[in-house]
């Protein structure tokens, strides 16, 4: 059994946040079309900046349980 480490301040649920490439693909594919160049810096910084979001609804408004907005989300939520 996994302890979830995170709470979503989106749903309330905790989750196991999961590594969501930030940026849009659709803007990555047209750049890459385009341009190489920039297409490969946008691609580099798209995998470079990956943020957390919840797996349940899809929000990036993640925290950690154990900072002070992930215990105040958790006791709002419990
Ligand atoms: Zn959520």
């Amino acid at each position: 059994m996994f302890s979830k480490k995170h709470i979503c301040g989106g749903c309330g649920e905790k989750v196991n946040a999961r590594k969501a490439p930030k940026g849009s693909l659709l803007i990555l594919i047209i750049l890459l079309i385009l341009f190489i160049i920039p297409g490969l810096i946008y691609l580099i910084w798209m995998l470079s900046n990956r943020q957390d979001q919840c797996p349940k609804c899809k929000s990036l408004d993640v925290v950690p349980l154990k900072s002070p907005r992930g215990k105040a989300l958790a006791q709002q939520y419990s």
